[in-house]
């Protein structure tokens, strides 16, 4: 069924938000009690049965590592899918992922080290530092904290309506996070 790939947001029993799932594992998850629906939508998976859009998890829970993890989508979604040297926003540039410090020279695959630039910056910027190439980062990449896990999850969820209350809950974000539209 086309509805279970849709994507539910996942809260924990402190209502913080988690990650976003299937509505596949969301479904599991309430079936086994370990979650209750937070929200519905008006889709029924069986009957009496609605899809969920929220849930929430009866016992607090840990962090997932998921969103930890430093992976090409969550650096963009770190970065708001812009290139850090220009600004200029996927889809109207192709964004790589560009190591600040050249791996040549050492540079880690770490989130602090990692950041989504356009492939015209990355050309201009070859295998020197920022200072060696005279170009300058727009935002200092942070390193994974709770705040870019809050913040990946506002990237991922922009577009649904009802999982704003949610997203938006936490107020004492990470300030250093905004961006200049
Ligand atoms: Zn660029």
């Amino acid at each position: 069924m086309g509805v279970l790939k849709r994507t539910v947001l996942q809260l924990n029993a402190s209502y913080e938000p988690m990650s976003v799932i299937s509505a596949r594992r969301a479904l599991t998850l309430i079936t086994k009690g370990v979650a209750l629906v937070q929200v519905a939508t008006g889709i029924q998976v069986y009957p009496g049965i609605y899809l969920p859009s929220v849930i929430r998890l009866r016992n607090y829970r840990s962090y997932p590592r998921r969103m930890q993890q430093v992976t090409r989508k969550n650096i963009f979604l770190r970065d708001g899918f812009r290139c850090m040297y220009c600004g200029a926003r996927s889809p109207k540039v192709m964004l790589e992922l560009e190591h600040i410090v050249p791996r040549c020279r050492g540079g880690k695959n770490v989130w602090e080290n990692l950041v989504a630039g356009c492939h015209e910056c990355n050309q201009k910027k070859r295998d020197r530092t920022p200072e060696e190439a005279g170009m300058t980062l727009i935002h200092r990449p942070l390193p994974q904290t709770i705040h870019t896990s809050s913040h990946i999850l506002k990237q991922m969820g922009a577009e649904v309506k009802e999982w704003q209350t949610y997203l938006w809950q936490d107020s004492d974000g990470d300030r250093r996070y905004q961006y200049v539209n």
